[in-house]
C-alpha cells in the first residue's frame, strides 16, 4: 500500500532510466505502486540501451530466458495497446531470426535449443539450405548443416522502446528526474530507505536499481557485498555492400563462425554485424573507443565468407557499447541477500533488450511484495555462491 507523503519521499524509487528502469517504473505505476520516482544521472536511455543491437528473439539454450523473451516478444508485438498509448512505437520489425551452423557441438546445442523452444509451443523449425535461402538469398551455406528459424522474431528500436516506457510512465503519474546522479543508498540497520543523490536525500519504501554497468559501484558500499560484474565493450559495425541486406531479411545468428556473428538489416540497406564472443573489460564510464582496424578487418572477412555481395562491402560506420557481464552472462534479478527494501536488476550481459519488458513487470512485482508472475529464484544472486549458474547448452555469452 502506498504510505509516502512528503515531497522528497516516495514508494518506489528506480535508479537508472535506461530501458530496464523505464520499464520497472511503468509496470510499478501500472500495479498501484502509489508515488514512484525515476532517477538517472543522464537522459532516458542515454546508457548502455542507446548503443543495443536490439534483437529479439526467444532463441536461448537457457530456458528461463526463453520463458522471460516469450512473455517480453508479446509485449513488443502489440507495444501501443500494451501501453495504453496509441502513440508508443518500439520500432519493431518482425523479420524473424535465422541461426545457423556447421555439423559439430555448436551445431547439435542449435538442433537441442530449437527442439526445447518447440516443447515449449514456440514456433522454431528446423529448415533446409534451401527454405534458408528463400529467406536469405545471400546466404552462403557452404559448410552449414544446421538451419534454424524463428519466424516470431526480428529486432526494434531501445531508444523508442525505453522512452515510450518513460512517457507512459509519466502519464501514469512517476516522477522522472533527469540529470540527479545516485551517490549512495540511505540504510537503516538492513533496511534501504532511500538514496543518497548530488540533489540531497531522497526516502523510498523500496528502491531498485537499474544500473547496469554502474551497479556495483553504488551498491557494493552501502551493502558490502562483492558484486560479480565486469563492464565489457563489444564492437559493432555497420557494412554496407552492393547488394543491399533488405529489412524483409532475418537476423542472422552464424554459429558457424569462429566468432559466432550475429547480423541485421540496418536502415534499409546497410548490415549491422558484431562478433558473439566475450569482449574486453574497461572501465564503465569510457565513452566510445575506437574499433582497431584488424577487429573491423576480421569481422568483415567472417560476414563475408557468410554473405555474397559482402566481399566488396565498405564499412559505414563503427561503435563501441558496454555489456554489464556476469559470471554466468546472466542477469541478477530480485532482492539482494540480507537487504530489504532493494530490489536489483543488472548483469544482462548483452541480451537484456530482449527481456526487459517481463524483467520490468517481474521486478515490480517484486518490489511490490507481489507474487510474480514466474519465479524470480533462478536469477538469485546467491546462486553465484551456491554454483547454481545459469547456463545452458551454449556455456557462457549472450546467446546463453
Ligand atoms: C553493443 C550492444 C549490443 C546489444 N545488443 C542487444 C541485442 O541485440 N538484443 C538484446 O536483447 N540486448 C542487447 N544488448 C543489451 C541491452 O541493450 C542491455 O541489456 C539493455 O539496454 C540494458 O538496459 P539497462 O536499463 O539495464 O541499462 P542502461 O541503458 O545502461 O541504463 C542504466 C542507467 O543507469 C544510469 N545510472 C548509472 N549509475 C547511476 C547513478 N549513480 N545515478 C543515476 N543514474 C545512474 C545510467 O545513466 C543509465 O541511464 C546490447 C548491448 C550492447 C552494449
Amino acid at each position: 500500500m502506498p504510505t509516502s507523503q512528503a515531497s522528497d519521499s516516495y514508494d518506489l524509487i528506480v535508479v537508472g532510466a535506461g530501458v530496464v528502469g523505464c520499464s520497472v517504473a511503468w509496470h510499478a505505476a501500472a500495479l498501484g505502486a502509489g508515488r514512484v520516482l525515476l532517477v538517472d544521472r543522464g537522459g532516458i536511455a542515454e546508457g548502455t540501451s542507446s548503443q543495443s543491437s536490439s534483437i529479439l528473439r526467444t532463441h536461448y539454450s537457457v530456458k528461463e530466458n526463453v520463458e522471460l523473451a516469450r512473455r517480453s516478444w508479446s509485449v513488443f508485438t502489440n507495444f501501443a495497446a500494451y501501453l495504453d498509448d496509441p502513440e508508443a512505437d518500439c520500432g519493431l520489425n518482425r523479420c524473424g531470426y535465422l541461426i545457423v551452423g556447421a555439423g559439430d557441438e555448436r551445431g547439435e546445442a542449435v538442433r537441442a535449443s530449437l527442439a526445447q523452444q518447440r516443447a515449449m509451443g514456440i514456433s522454431a523449425e528446423e529448415i533446409d539450405a534451401k527454405q534458408a535461402l528463400e529467406l536469405l538469398p545471400l546466404l552462403r551455406t557452404e559448410g552449414l548443416d544446421v538451419f534454424g528459424h524463428e519466424p516470431e522474431a526480428g529486432y526494434a528500436d531501445a531508444y523508442l522502446t525505453a522512452t515510450a516506457f518513460a512517457r507512459a510512465a509519466r502519464r501514469r503519474g512517476v516522477e522522472v528526474r533527469q540529470g540527479v546522479r545516485v551517490t549512495g543508498l540511505t540504510t537503516v540497520g538492513s533496511r534501504v530507505v532511500g538514496i543518497e543523490t548530488d540533489a540531497g536525500p531522497i526516502r523510498a519504501g523500496t528502491v531498485v536499481c537499474a544500473a547496469n554497468v554502474w551497479t556495483n559501484r553504488l551498491l557494493e558500499p552501502a551493502t558490502g557485498l562483492v558484486i560479480p560484474l565486469v563492464a565489457e565493450r563489444h564492437e559493432v559495425m555497420a557494412f554496407e555492400a552492393p547488394e543491399p541486406y533488405l529489412p524483409r531479411y532475418p537476423v542472422l545468428k552464424d554459429m558457424a563462425s569462429a566468432s559466432m556473428v550475429y547480423a541485421r538489416c540496418y536502415g534499409r540497406s546497410q548490415l549491422l554485424a558484431s562478433p558473439g564472443l566475450a569482449g574486453h573489460a574497461t572501465d564503465p564510464d569510457e565513452g566510445q573507443a575506437d574499433v582497431p582496424l584488424d577487429v573491423v578487418a576480421d569481422l568483415g572477412e567472417q560476414v563475408a565468407a557468410r554473405l555474397r555481395s559482402f566481399e566488396e562491402a565498405g564499412v559505414a560506420s563503427t561503435w563501441t557499447g558496454l555489456y554489464d557481464v556476469t559470471p554466468d552472462w546472466n542477469p541478477v534479478l530480485g532482492p539482494l541477500p540480507g537487504w530489504d527494501g532493494l530490489q536489483v536488476g543488472f548483469g544482462f550481459s548483452g541480451h537484456g533488450f530482449k527481456l526487459s519488458p517481463a524483467v520490468g513487470r517481474l521486478l515490480a512485482q517484486s518490489a511490490l511484495g507481489l507474487a510474480t508472475d514466474v519465479s524470480l529464484t533462478p536469477y538469485r544472486f546467491e546462486r553465484f555462491d551456491e554454483g547454481a549458474l545459469l547456463v545452458g547448452r551454449y556455456g557462457k555469452g549472450a546467446v546463453s
